[in-house]
């Protein structure tokens, strides 16, 4: 059953003083029920020992503290950990977490699928199912957070999980600036980055927040019809258009704009495809990913063959262009990009049609019985 209840994990960090007054307290109560929340990662009322009873069951009338769980997880031997996580409604999405060297880096999702419909991506196969609230994306990084052994902090998020999260904005802004206040997990804002296709007034809302949030743009193509090709949904808009937008972007908030290119052999990664990107960004303040395309069980796209992939990065670099290879992380786990929450899925479908099965072959054993 769907918690009727909203979380505390989607109040803003600010809204907390206020909240205890409504609740008849003092404002320090709601001081110290912020941090509960987000600092000390209470999971329950009845964890908060320091609240009175009354006002933990007078919370617990009207909110839950967390509106999510996680129900799976998978490491990898490179260190990266897939969290499936279920929503309140049962539906599932995705959570990653990337150690490397000083960074612990949080991968988080917006959506339930996504609109967006990339032709080589898991995350769209069946369209959007809903927007994320804004406690169901701050609680993705609260749950790798309590699952960090040595009590580690997540020094880094990236918004590059299931969906779009600029179809998601005014839920994603919420997450962002929780994330980012000092009363809740207080990640700096150059330490977060959001990835979209680009759609320029949602690009242009982002950098409205008036914060350094760093941008990463799927660009997959330095052409229009190829762009169509791969990204149907966001190909319409001109690419000029998209460029226009990363260029204000970075205008408003000096943030040097990255540009994801997802290389997939035979469609998008010849020298040619390297030289019309190059000259599409040339001078302009960017750095590009090179991201060797993570084949999708039931998709045709393959990976180029590593000289190929070296050659694409060369012309580029050759350009004056920063460039780096990033190979999609958790691939050993089928965690790359939403695929362990796809397999989970098909998993439970398929524990969900057993168990249709034996009920309907224990209602005919009882019909035939009578
Ligand atoms: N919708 C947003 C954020 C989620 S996707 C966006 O498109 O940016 C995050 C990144 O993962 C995107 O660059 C996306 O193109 C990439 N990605 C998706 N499927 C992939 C796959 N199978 N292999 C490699 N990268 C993939």
């Amino acid at each position: 059953m769907p918690s009727p209840l909203p979380s505390l994990t989607g109040v803003p960090p600010d809204r907390f003083e206020a909240l205890a007054e409504e609740l008849g307290e003092k404002r320090f109560v709601g001081r110290n029920l912020v941090r509960w929340v987000f600092q000390r990662r209470a999971t329950t009322f009845d964890a908060m020992t320091d609240l009175s009873r009354g006002l933990r069951e007078r919370l617990a009338a009207r909110f839950v503290v967390r509106g999510s769980r996680v129900v799976a997880d998978r490491a990898d031997p490179g260190g990266t950990r897939a969290f499936v996580v279920e929503l309140a409604d049962g539906k599932t999405i995705e959570t990653v977490l990337i150690p490397e060297e000083e960074r612990r880096t949080v991968c988080v999702s917006t959506q339930v699928g996504c609109p967006v419909a990339c032709v080589f991506c898991a995350s769209g196969l069946d369209g959007l199912l809903r927007n994320l609230t804004a406690g169901e994306i701050v609680e993705q990084v609260l749950h790798v957070q309590d699952r960090l052994e040595g009590g580690e902090p997540v020094s880094n998020v990236v918004v590059m999980g299931i969906g779009e999260p600029t179809m998601n904005l005014v839920n994603l802004s919420q997450a962002l600036a929780t994330w980012n206040d000092p009363r809740g997990l207080g990640i700096g804002a150059r330490r977060i980055t959001v990835s979209t296709v680009g759609y320029p007034l949602r690009v242009d809302r982002l950098a409205a927040l008036g914060k350094e949030f760093g941008l990463a743009i799927s660009l997959h193509a330095p052409r229009q019809d190829l762009r169509a090709q791969l990204v149907p949904n966001a190909g319409k808009v001109p690419l000029e258009e998209v460029l226009a937008a990363a260029r204000r972007y970075f205008d408003a908030t000096g943030r040097r704009v990255t540009f994801e290119y997802v290389l997939i052999g035979g469609l998008n990664a010849s020298p040619r495809e390297a030289r019309e990107l190059a000259q599409l960004l040339r001078g302009f303040p960017c750095h590009v990913n090179l991201i060797p395309v993570n084949p999708v069980d039931g998709l045709p796209y393959v990976r180029p063959a590593p000289d190929e992939i070296e050659r694409f990065k060369a012309i580029v670099l050759d350009a004056g262009i920063d460039a780096t290879v990033r190979w999609p992380r958790g691939d050993g786990i089928a965690a790359a990009c939403g695929q362990l929450r796809l397999h989970i899925e098909r998993d439970r479908e398929q524990d969900r049609e057993r168990d249709r099965e034996r009920g309907a072959g224990g209602a005919a054993a009882t019909t035939r019985r009578a």
